[in-house]
Protein backbone atom coordinates (compact mmCIF):
# COMPACT_ATOMS: atom_id res chain seq x y z
CA UNK A 1 0.00 0.00 0.00
CA UNK A 2 1.62 3.03 -1.11
CA UNK A 3 -1.42 5.59 -0.71
CA UNK A 4 -0.75 7.87 2.32
CA UNK A 5 -3.41 7.64 4.85
CA UNK A 6 -4.86 10.33 6.67
CA UNK A 7 -5.92 9.54 10.20
CA UNK A 8 -8.48 12.20 12.37
CA UNK A 9 -7.45 12.07 15.96
CA UNK A 10 -4.80 11.15 18.15
CA UNK A 11 -6.23 9.14 20.94
CA UNK A 12 -5.43 6.03 21.74
CA UNK A 13 -6.84 4.11 18.70
CA UNK A 14 -5.35 6.79 16.40
CA UNK A 15 -1.57 7.06 17.75
CA UNK A 16 -1.57 2.98 17.81
CA UNK A 17 -2.51 3.04 14.09
CA UNK A 18 -0.12 5.57 13.32
CA UNK A 19 2.49 3.47 15.35
CA UNK A 20 1.63 0.28 13.71
CA UNK A 21 1.66 1.84 9.95
CA UNK A 22 5.28 3.37 10.57
CA UNK A 23 5.94 -0.15 11.24
CA UNK A 24 5.10 -1.08 8.17
CA UNK A 25 6.36 1.89 6.10
CA UNK A 26 2.68 3.18 5.07
CA UNK A 27 2.72 6.69 4.57
CA UNK A 28 0.10 9.01 6.91
CA UNK A 29 -0.19 12.04 8.39
CA UNK A 30 -1.88 11.94 11.79
CA UNK A 31 -3.79 14.91 12.80
CA UNK A 32 -5.45 16.45 16.58
CA UNK A 33 -7.88 19.08 17.17
CA UNK A 34 -6.18 19.60 20.43
CA UNK A 35 -2.70 21.69 20.50
CA UNK A 36 -0.78 19.49 22.92
CA UNK A 37 -2.11 16.15 24.90
CA UNK A 38 -4.00 16.46 28.13
CA UNK A 39 -3.69 14.49 30.90
CA UNK A 40 -7.56 13.58 30.87
CA UNK A 41 -9.19 10.02 32.16
CA UNK A 42 -6.43 9.47 34.73
CA UNK A 43 -6.20 5.39 35.10
CA UNK A 44 -6.82 2.92 32.18
CA UNK A 45 -7.34 -0.84 32.10
CA UNK A 46 -5.24 -2.56 29.70
CA UNK A 47 -6.17 -6.23 29.66
CA UNK A 48 -3.98 -8.80 27.98
CA UNK A 49 -5.65 -9.00 24.68
CA UNK A 50 -3.92 -5.48 24.04
CA UNK A 51 -1.07 -6.21 25.63
CA UNK A 52 -0.16 -8.25 22.81
CA UNK A 53 -0.63 -5.94 20.58
CA UNK A 54 1.13 -3.27 22.88
CA UNK A 55 4.46 -6.23 22.89
CA UNK A 56 3.88 -6.67 18.88
CA UNK A 57 4.72 -3.01 18.79
CA UNK A 58 8.12 -3.40 20.61
CA UNK A 59 6.70 -1.89 23.61
CA UNK A 60 6.76 -4.20 26.24
CA UNK A 61 9.50 -3.10 28.79
CA UNK A 62 8.01 0.49 28.11
CA UNK A 63 4.54 -0.56 29.00
CA UNK A 64 5.75 -2.56 32.07
CA UNK A 65 7.68 -0.02 33.46
CA UNK A 66 4.48 2.56 33.25
CA UNK A 67 2.31 -0.02 34.65
CA UNK A 68 1.00 -1.86 38.50
CA UNK A 69 -0.13 -5.86 37.22
CA UNK A 70 -3.15 -6.49 38.36
CA UNK A 71 -3.22 -10.67 39.38
CA UNK A 72 -7.21 -10.93 40.50
CA UNK A 73 -10.71 -9.39 40.96
CA UNK A 74 -11.97 -8.79 44.20
CA UNK A 75 -15.79 -8.76 44.48
CA UNK A 76 -17.52 -6.35 47.77
CA UNK A 77 -20.82 -4.71 48.49
CA UNK A 78 -21.74 -1.50 50.29
CA UNK A 79 -22.95 -3.31 52.76
CA UNK A 80 -19.90 -4.10 55.09
CA UNK A 81 -16.36 -4.91 54.48
CA UNK A 82 -16.78 -8.59 53.41
CA UNK A 83 -15.74 -10.15 50.22
CA UNK A 84 -18.16 -11.09 47.70
CA UNK A 85 -15.96 -13.03 45.40
CA UNK A 86 -12.50 -12.89 44.17
CA UNK A 87 -10.69 -15.51 42.02
CA UNK A 88 -7.14 -14.52 40.05
CA UNK A 89 -6.30 -14.02 36.73
CA UNK A 90 -5.30 -17.16 34.54
CA UNK A 91 -3.79 -15.91 31.99
CA UNK A 92 0.23 -15.84 31.28
CA UNK A 93 -0.19 -11.99 29.32
CA UNK A 94 -0.07 -9.60 31.99
CA UNK A 95 -3.36 -7.75 33.00
CA UNK A 96 -2.31 -4.19 33.75
CA UNK A 97 -3.18 -0.86 35.08
CA UNK A 98 -1.77 2.37 34.08
CA UNK A 99 -2.42 6.04 33.69
CA UNK A 100 -4.07 6.96 30.64
CA UNK A 101 -1.65 9.79 29.79
CA UNK A 102 1.70 7.39 30.55
CA UNK A 103 0.00 4.92 27.77
CA UNK A 104 -1.30 8.31 24.93
CA UNK A 105 2.63 9.42 25.64
CA UNK A 106 4.26 5.78 25.20
CA UNK A 107 2.20 5.34 21.75
CA UNK A 108 3.25 9.22 21.15
CA UNK A 109 6.99 8.34 22.30
CA UNK A 110 6.98 5.35 19.87
CA UNK A 111 6.11 7.09 16.48
CA UNK A 112 9.27 8.19 15.45
CA UNK A 113 8.51 10.73 12.88
CA UNK A 114 7.34 13.49 14.70
CA UNK A 115 6.53 15.55 11.59
CA UNK A 116 3.92 13.22 10.47
CA UNK A 117 1.38 14.29 13.60
CA UNK A 118 -0.66 17.74 13.25
CA UNK A 119 -1.16 19.35 16.39
CA UNK A 120 -4.51 22.23 16.37
CA UNK A 121 -6.16 20.69 13.14
CA UNK A 122 -9.57 20.38 14.27
CA UNK A 123 -11.37 18.42 10.73
CA UNK A 124 -14.83 20.08 10.01
CA UNK A 125 -16.34 18.06 7.24
CA UNK A 126 -14.98 15.89 4.36
CA UNK A 127 -16.52 14.94 0.97
CA UNK A 128 -15.62 11.88 -1.07
CA UNK A 129 -15.64 12.21 -4.60
CA UNK A 130 -13.63 10.70 -7.48
CA UNK A 131 -12.00 8.85 -5.68
CA UNK A 132 -10.29 11.43 -3.92
CA UNK A 133 -11.29 12.91 0.06
CA UNK A 134 -11.52 16.40 0.11
CA UNK A 135 -10.88 18.01 4.27
CA UNK A 136 -12.12 21.00 4.99
CA UNK A 137 -10.18 22.00 8.58
CA UNK A 138 -11.23 24.73 11.52
CA UNK A 139 -8.67 27.21 10.80
CA UNK A 140 -6.82 26.26 7.76
CA UNK A 141 -7.20 25.36 3.81
CA UNK A 142 -8.55 22.26 2.41
CA UNK A 143 -6.70 19.20 1.35
CA UNK A 144 -7.73 16.23 -0.54
CA UNK A 145 -6.51 12.74 0.87
CA UNK A 146 -6.52 9.01 -1.10
CA UNK A 147 -7.91 7.73 2.35
CA UNK A 148 -9.30 8.80 5.00
CA UNK A 149 -9.54 7.07 9.00
CA UNK A 150 -11.88 8.53 11.85
CA UNK A 151 -10.61 7.86 14.99
CA UNK A 152 -12.10 11.02 16.23
CA UNK A 153 -13.75 9.95 19.51
CA UNK A 154 -16.92 9.11 21.10
CA UNK A 155 -18.47 12.38 19.37
CA UNK A 156 -16.43 11.83 16.14
CA UNK A 157 -17.92 14.20 13.17
CA UNK A 158 -17.32 11.92 10.46
CA UNK A 159 -19.85 9.05 11.91
CA UNK A 160 -22.23 12.06 12.41
CA UNK A 161 -22.08 12.69 8.82
CA UNK A 162 -22.24 9.04 7.79
CA UNK A 163 -24.99 8.03 10.48
CA UNK A 164 -26.47 11.35 11.08
CA UNK A 165 -29.22 9.77 12.72
CA UNK A 166 -27.32 7.59 14.84
CA UNK A 167 -28.18 9.81 18.46
CA UNK A 168 -26.65 9.24 21.30
CA UNK A 169 -29.04 8.45 24.60
CA UNK A 170 -28.37 9.65 28.26
CA UNK A 171 -27.70 5.74 29.80
CA UNK A 172 -28.94 7.00 33.20
CA UNK A 173 -25.53 6.70 34.54
CA UNK A 174 -23.05 9.48 35.80
CA UNK A 175 -19.77 8.51 36.00
CA UNK A 176 -17.12 10.40 38.38
CA UNK A 177 -12.80 9.68 38.41
CA UNK A 178 -10.40 10.74 41.09
CA UNK A 179 -6.82 9.67 41.93
CA UNK A 180 -5.47 9.60 44.93
CA UNK A 181 -1.53 9.39 45.68
CA UNK A 182 -0.80 4.93 47.03
CA UNK A 183 -0.36 5.34 50.78
CA UNK A 184 0.80 2.39 52.71
CA UNK A 185 -2.91 1.83 53.74
CA UNK A 186 -4.09 0.52 50.61
CA UNK A 187 -1.30 -1.90 50.50
CA UNK A 188 -4.17 -4.47 50.62
CA UNK A 189 -5.29 -2.89 47.29
CA UNK A 190 -2.51 -3.50 45.77
CA UNK A 191 -2.22 -6.09 42.89
CA UNK A 192 -5.82 -5.97 42.38
CA UNK A 193 -8.99 -4.07 41.19
CA UNK A 194 -11.90 -3.96 43.36
CA UNK A 195 -15.35 -3.55 42.78
CA UNK A 196 -17.62 -2.12 45.53
CA UNK A 197 -21.46 -2.80 44.29
CA UNK A 198 -24.12 -0.85 45.74
CA UNK A 199 -27.90 -0.51 44.51
CA UNK A 200 -27.84 2.03 42.00
CA UNK A 201 -24.10 2.55 42.55
CA UNK A 202 -20.88 0.95 42.18
CA UNK A 203 -17.33 2.23 42.46
CA UNK A 204 -14.23 0.17 41.03
CA UNK A 205 -10.84 1.21 42.61
CA UNK A 206 -7.40 -0.03 41.37
CA UNK A 207 -3.56 0.55 41.64
CA UNK A 208 -1.54 2.34 38.87
CA UNK A 209 1.89 3.14 37.88
CA UNK A 210 5.09 1.12 38.79
CA UNK A 211 6.25 1.59 42.26
CA UNK A 212 9.58 1.63 41.03
CA UNK A 213 9.86 3.39 37.60
CA UNK A 214 6.82 5.54 38.78
CA UNK A 215 4.76 7.29 40.98
CA UNK A 216 1.74 4.70 41.81
CA UNK A 217 -1.82 6.59 42.18
CA UNK A 218 -4.99 5.21 43.57
CA UNK A 219 -7.64 5.21 41.09
CA UNK A 220 -11.03 5.50 41.53
CA UNK A 221 -13.95 5.30 39.12
CA UNK A 222 -17.55 6.01 40.84
CA UNK A 223 -20.91 5.27 38.80
CA UNK A 224 -24.08 6.16 40.02
CA UNK A 225 -27.29 5.75 38.17
CA UNK A 226 -28.64 9.67 37.93
CA UNK A 227 -31.81 10.37 35.57
CA UNK A 228 -31.15 14.16 34.99
CA UNK A 229 -28.01 14.98 33.18
CA UNK A 230 -27.93 18.08 31.42
CA UNK A 231 -23.97 18.95 31.06
CA UNK A 232 -21.82 18.08 28.37
CA UNK A 233 -17.88 17.43 28.29
CA UNK A 234 -15.83 15.11 29.81
CA UNK A 235 -14.05 17.01 32.33
CA UNK A 236 -16.31 19.06 34.69
CA UNK A 237 -14.93 19.42 37.93
CA UNK A 238 -17.32 17.53 40.62
CA UNK A 239 -18.15 18.84 44.10
CA UNK A 240 -16.03 16.08 46.17
CA UNK A 241 -18.32 16.56 49.26
CA UNK A 242 -21.44 15.82 47.37
CA UNK A 243 -19.92 12.42 45.35
CA UNK A 244 -19.23 11.09 48.96
CA UNK A 245 -22.86 11.71 50.22
CA UNK A 246 -24.08 10.15 46.93
CA UNK A 247 -22.03 7.10 47.77
CA UNK A 248 -22.79 6.23 50.91
CA UNK A 249 -22.24 2.85 52.51
CA UNK A 250 -21.01 0.57 55.52
CA UNK A 251 -17.68 -0.44 54.23
CA UNK A 252 -15.11 1.32 56.33
CA UNK A 253 -12.66 0.62 53.68
CA UNK A 254 -14.45 2.20 51.12
CA UNK A 255 -15.53 5.30 53.02
CA UNK A 256 -11.86 5.82 54.16
CA UNK A 257 -11.51 6.25 50.40
CA UNK A 258 -14.42 8.65 49.86
CA UNK A 259 -12.39 10.70 53.00
CA UNK A 260 -9.36 10.65 51.56
CA UNK A 261 -10.67 11.61 48.02
CA UNK A 262 -12.47 14.67 49.89
CA UNK A 263 -9.38 15.84 51.50
CA UNK A 264 -7.08 15.44 48.46
CA UNK A 265 -6.00 18.21 46.29
CA UNK A 266 -6.55 16.16 43.59
CA UNK A 267 -9.34 17.29 41.53
CA UNK A 268 -12.59 15.07 40.28
CA UNK A 269 -14.20 15.17 37.36
CA UNK A 270 -17.72 14.20 36.03
CA UNK A 271 -19.57 13.00 32.74
CA UNK A 272 -22.60 11.73 31.96
CA UNK A 273 -22.74 8.14 30.09
CA UNK A 274 -24.55 8.01 26.64
CA UNK A 275 -25.40 4.77 24.63
CA UNK A 276 -25.02 4.28 20.93
CA UNK A 277 -26.26 1.90 19.19
CA UNK A 278 -23.98 -0.43 16.80
CA UNK A 279 -23.48 0.75 13.39
CA UNK A 280 -24.51 -1.54 10.41
CA UNK A 281 -21.33 -1.06 8.98
CA UNK A 282 -18.20 1.34 9.47
CA UNK A 283 -16.58 1.55 5.91
CA UNK A 284 -17.71 3.81 3.14
CA UNK A 285 -15.42 3.94 0.03
CA UNK A 286 -11.91 5.30 1.13
CA UNK A 287 -13.25 6.33 4.45
CA UNK A 288 -13.81 4.42 7.61
CA UNK A 289 -14.51 4.66 11.52
CA UNK A 290 -12.14 3.04 14.67
CA UNK A 291 -12.44 3.12 18.08
CA UNK A 292 -14.78 5.22 19.54
CA UNK A 293 -15.81 6.18 16.62
CA UNK A 294 -17.09 2.94 15.55
CA UNK A 295 -18.20 1.60 18.44
CA UNK A 296 -18.44 4.07 21.12
CA UNK A 297 -19.70 1.91 24.87
CA UNK A 298 -20.38 2.04 28.61
CA UNK A 299 -17.12 2.00 30.41
CA UNK A 300 -18.52 -1.45 32.46
CA UNK A 301 -15.98 -3.96 30.72
CA UNK A 302 -12.66 -1.76 30.54
CA UNK A 303 -12.26 -2.31 26.81
CA UNK A 304 -12.82 0.89 24.95
CA UNK A 305 -9.35 1.59 24.45
CA UNK A 306 -8.84 -2.02 24.02
CA UNK A 307 -11.17 -2.44 20.97
CA UNK A 308 -9.61 0.76 19.47
CA UNK A 309 -6.42 -0.38 19.58
CA UNK A 310 -7.09 -4.02 18.70
CA UNK A 311 -8.89 -2.05 15.54
CA UNK A 312 -5.90 0.07 14.75
CA UNK A 313 -3.68 -3.41 14.86
CA UNK A 314 -6.10 -4.76 12.35
CA UNK A 315 -6.17 -2.22 10.21
CA UNK A 316 -3.05 -1.60 9.80
CA UNK A 317 -2.34 -5.09 8.71
CA UNK A 318 -4.71 -5.28 6.03
CA UNK A 319 -3.16 -1.88 4.86
CA UNK A 320 0.15 -3.94 4.66
CA UNK A 321 -1.81 -6.80 2.49
CA UNK A 322 -4.03 -5.20 0.41
CA UNK A 323 -3.09 -3.47 -2.39
CA UNK A 324 -6.85 -1.70 -2.52
CA UNK A 325 -7.67 0.89 0.26
CA UNK A 326 -11.45 0.02 -0.18
CA UNK A 327 -10.79 -4.13 -0.15
CA UNK A 328 -8.92 -3.19 3.03
CA UNK A 329 -11.16 -1.05 4.75
CA UNK A 330 -13.81 -3.69 4.09
CA UNK A 331 -11.90 -6.67 5.78
CA UNK A 332 -11.03 -4.69 8.57
CA UNK A 333 -14.57 -3.76 9.15
CA UNK A 334 -15.27 -7.78 8.52
CA UNK A 335 -12.75 -9.22 11.03
CA UNK A 336 -13.94 -6.43 13.64
CA UNK A 337 -17.81 -4.91 13.72
CA UNK A 338 -19.01 -8.59 15.31
CA UNK A 339 -16.67 -9.01 18.10
CA UNK A 340 -16.52 -4.80 18.62
CA UNK A 341 -20.26 -4.99 18.79
CA UNK A 342 -20.66 -7.80 21.35
CA UNK A 343 -18.11 -6.20 23.32
CA UNK A 344 -20.20 -2.67 23.26
CA UNK A 345 -23.23 -5.18 24.19
CA UNK A 346 -21.56 -6.49 27.25
CA UNK A 347 -20.42 -3.66 28.68
CA UNK A 348 -24.13 -2.29 28.61
CA UNK A 349 -25.40 -5.66 30.33
CA UNK A 350 -23.09 -5.07 33.24
CA UNK A 351 -24.83 -2.13 34.28
CA UNK A 352 -27.81 -4.41 35.68
CA UNK A 353 -25.69 -6.49 37.20
CA UNK A 354 -23.09 -4.09 39.19
CA UNK A 355 -26.58 -2.13 39.85
CA UNK A 356 -28.92 -4.81 41.32
CA UNK A 357 -31.01 -4.33 43.89
CA UNK A 358 -33.48 -5.80 46.00
CA UNK A 359 -33.62 -9.85 45.44
CA UNK A 360 -31.69 -9.58 42.28
CA UNK A 361 -28.68 -8.22 44.22
CA UNK A 362 -29.42 -11.19 46.99
CA UNK A 363 -29.11 -13.62 43.70
CA UNK A 364 -25.60 -11.98 42.75
CA UNK A 365 -24.47 -11.99 45.26
CA UNK A 366 -25.08 -15.57 46.45
CA UNK A 367 -24.18 -16.85 42.64
CA UNK A 368 -20.54 -14.83 43.01
CA UNK A 369 -19.58 -16.07 46.49
CA UNK A 370 -20.83 -19.64 45.43
CA UNK A 371 -18.52 -19.58 42.29
CA UNK A 372 -15.85 -17.56 43.58
CA UNK A 373 -15.69 -20.42 46.70
CA UNK A 374 -16.34 -23.18 44.70
CA UNK A 375 -15.17 -23.08 40.96
CA UNK A 376 -13.30 -19.49 41.39
CA UNK A 377 -12.15 -19.98 37.11
CA UNK A 378 -15.74 -20.38 35.95
CA UNK A 379 -15.09 -16.35 36.72
CA UNK A 380 -12.07 -16.10 34.13
CA UNK A 381 -13.44 -18.66 31.70
CA UNK A 382 -17.09 -16.12 31.23
CA UNK A 383 -14.56 -12.82 29.97
CA UNK A 384 -12.05 -15.91 28.12
CA UNK A 385 -13.56 -14.99 24.62
CA UNK A 386 -11.86 -10.78 25.49
CA UNK A 387 -8.64 -11.68 27.36
CA UNK A 388 -7.69 -14.52 25.83
CA UNK A 389 -8.42 -13.18 22.17
CA UNK A 390 -4.58 -13.28 20.25
CA UNK A 391 -5.42 -11.16 17.61
CA UNK A 392 -1.89 -11.75 16.22
CA UNK A 393 -3.16 -15.20 15.18
CA UNK A 394 -6.77 -14.64 14.03
C1 LIG B 1 -15.16 6.13 32.97
C2 LIG B 1 -14.40 5.49 31.85
C3 LIG B 1 -13.44 4.54 32.14
C4 LIG B 1 -12.76 3.89 31.10
N1 LIG B 1 -11.82 2.94 31.43
C5 LIG B 1 -11.26 2.21 30.42
C6 LIG B 1 -10.36 1.16 30.72
O1 LIG B 1 -10.04 0.89 31.89
N2 LIG B 1 -9.85 0.41 29.68
C7 LIG B 1 -10.19 0.68 28.37
O2 LIG B 1 -9.74 -0.05 27.47
N3 LIG B 1 -11.02 1.72 28.07
C8 LIG B 1 -11.56 2.50 29.03
N4 LIG B 1 -12.40 3.52 28.73
C9 LIG B 1 -12.68 3.84 27.32
C10 LIG B 1 -11.57 4.58 26.60
O3 LIG B 1 -11.22 5.74 27.30
C11 LIG B 1 -12.00 4.98 25.18
O4 LIG B 1 -12.74 3.94 24.63
C12 LIG B 1 -10.77 5.23 24.29
O5 LIG B 1 -10.08 6.37 24.73
C13 LIG B 1 -11.17 5.39 22.83
O6 LIG B 1 -10.03 5.71 22.06
P1 LIG B 1 -10.20 6.51 20.71
O7 LIG B 1 -8.84 6.66 20.12
O8 LIG B 1 -11.26 5.89 19.88
O9 LIG B 1 -10.76 7.92 21.14
P2 LIG B 1 -10.06 9.04 22.08
O10 LIG B 1 -8.97 8.43 22.89
O11 LIG B 1 -11.18 9.73 22.71
O12 LIG B 1 -9.37 9.98 21.00
C14 LIG B 1 -10.07 10.76 20.05
C15 LIG B 1 -9.15 11.92 19.62
O13 LIG B 1 -9.69 12.57 18.48
C16 LIG B 1 -9.55 13.96 18.64
N5 LIG B 1 -10.58 14.59 17.79
C17 LIG B 1 -11.93 14.54 17.98
N6 LIG B 1 -12.57 15.18 17.00
C18 LIG B 1 -11.61 15.67 16.16
C19 LIG B 1 -11.65 16.42 14.94
N7 LIG B 1 -12.81 16.80 14.39
N8 LIG B 1 -10.49 16.75 14.34
C20 LIG B 1 -9.30 16.36 14.88
N9 LIG B 1 -9.20 15.65 16.03
C21 LIG B 1 -10.34 15.30 16.65
C22 LIG B 1 -9.75 14.17 20.13
O14 LIG B 1 -9.23 15.42 20.57
C23 LIG B 1 -9.00 12.98 20.71
O15 LIG B 1 -7.63 13.24 20.92
C24 LIG B 1 -13.06 4.21 29.74
C25 LIG B 1 -14.00 5.21 29.44
C26 LIG B 1 -14.67 5.83 30.48
C27 LIG B 1 -15.72 6.87 30.12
Amino acid sequence: MQDEITIIGAGIGGLTLAAALEKKHIPFQLYEQANSFEALGYGIQVSPNIVRVLWALGLEKELENISHRCLGFELRSFNSDNILAKWQIDNKIPYYQCRRADLHQLLFDSIEDKNRIHFSQRLESFQQKDHKISLHWQNSQPTTTTALVAADGVRSQVRRSLFPGNKAQYAGYAAYRAILPFKDKYRPLWGKATVWMGENHHVVVYPNGNQENSTPWLNLVLVVKDANWNEQGWSIPADKQAVAQDFVNQSEELKEILEDMIASPEPCFKWGLFIHQPLPYWSQGKVTLLGDAAHPMLPFQAQGAAMAIEDAYVLAEYLGKEKEIEKAFIKYQQTRLKRATKVQQVSRNNADIFHASGVKALIRNFGLGLVSATVPNLLNQKTAWIYDYDILSN
